[in-house]
């Protein structure tokens, strides 16, 4: 069934999932704030509308992939917000990665206007979206999700019905508070193993079939050995980490790794302006500061 669908946040993220949503059949009309993202998008067939009302006008169901809970709260909720466009009946999934308590709010401001509202906070970054090959963390009535199943299936290989709104995001983000308590370990794993004048490439075909291995390791060494990119910038991964210590003290679970994780991103974000950069380079950091020759 091919349906009318908006995407707002042509980012790193959005724009490839735009662009497979496009490429199911669908009818897309888009929006950033920043022009540029919507050219290759326009040239395969999407419509571009003026702001975030514009393209609801346009859709039955819209779909955002943006920074933060502050964006997202603004383009769902705002002044020529995607609410302010949208029909009854209509349905708005957000992809961000934002507080649950946030998405709760945003839950109930949509239903008390005659929404559907659904977060979908994915997995799996640039390459999955690419792929469509994202995991989707479903938060919110199941029988809105089985409404706009067939453009979900378009941008993701495994949905999850995870609850009720909310808890898409808090499983998010327990997700992504154990992959960077991993990707340090993997860090300080890789630059040990530099030293003692293993093989890089031998160390990720061992440790691949062992014990150490973790899903962000093998992602990041590879992509590092072979000059990759991972497309998620390190003010996201600070976003990512705040939010999950925040959700740890609301659940009034006594976290001790995630806080020193998180200091650690943060001192390598701050440390030369590197928000914008990938956090994925704390590996050549790391192996710089252990005096491995590069
Ligand atoms: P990004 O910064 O590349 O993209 C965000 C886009 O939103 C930008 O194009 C920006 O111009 C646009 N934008 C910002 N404010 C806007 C507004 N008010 N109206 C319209 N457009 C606006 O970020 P990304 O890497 O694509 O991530 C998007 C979301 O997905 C984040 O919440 C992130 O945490 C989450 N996420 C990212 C990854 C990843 O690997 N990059 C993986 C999973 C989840």
């Amino acid at each position: 069934m091919h349906m009318k669908v908006g995407f707002i946040g042509l980012g790193n993220m959005g724009q490839p999932m735009a662009a497979n949503i496009l490429g199911a059949g669908h009818t897309l009309t888009i929006y950033d704030t920043r022009r540029q993202t919507g050219r290759d998008l326009e040239a395969a067939g999407a419509a571009w509308a003026e702001n975030a009302k514009a393209v609801a006008v346009r859709s039955e169901v819209v779909f955002t992939s943006l920074p933060g809970t502050g964006a997202v709260e603004q383009v769902a909720t705002g002044a020529n917000g995607v609410f302010s466009g949208l029909a009854g009946g209509s349905t708005y999934v957000d992809t961000s990665t934002i507080a649950p308590s946030a998405m709760r709010r945003i839950f109930a401001a949509g239903t008390d206007q005659g929404l559907h509202v659904l977060e979908a906070p994915v997995s799996g970054g640039i390459h999955g979206a690419q792929d469509a090959a994202l995991t989707l963390f479903v938060g919110g009535n199941a029988e809105d999700l089985e409404r706009v199943r067939p453009v979900l299936e378009s941008i993701g290989s495994k949905i999850v019905h995870v609850g009720p709104a909310g808890s898409g995001n808090a499983i998010k983000l327990i997700n992504n508070l154990m992959m960077f308590v991993n990707f340090i370990g993997a860090c300080e794993g890789v630059a040990m193993s530099a030293r003692a004048g293993i093989d890089l490439r031998l160390f990720l075909d061992a440790i691949k079939s062992s014990m150490g291995q973790s899903r962000i390791f093998e992602r990041t060494l590879s992509l590092f050995l072979d000059s990759g990119r991972m497309g998620a910038n390190t003010d996201l991964a600070v976003k990512d980490l705040r939010l999950g210590i925040e959700l740890g003290s609301e659940l009034g679970v006594p976290l001790e790794v995630g806080p020193l994780v998180r200091d650690l991103v943060v001192r390598f974000r701050d440390a030369g302006d590197r928000g914008q950069d990938e956090f994925t380079d704390m590996i050549p950091d790391l192996l710089r500061r252990s005096g491995v020759d590069m």
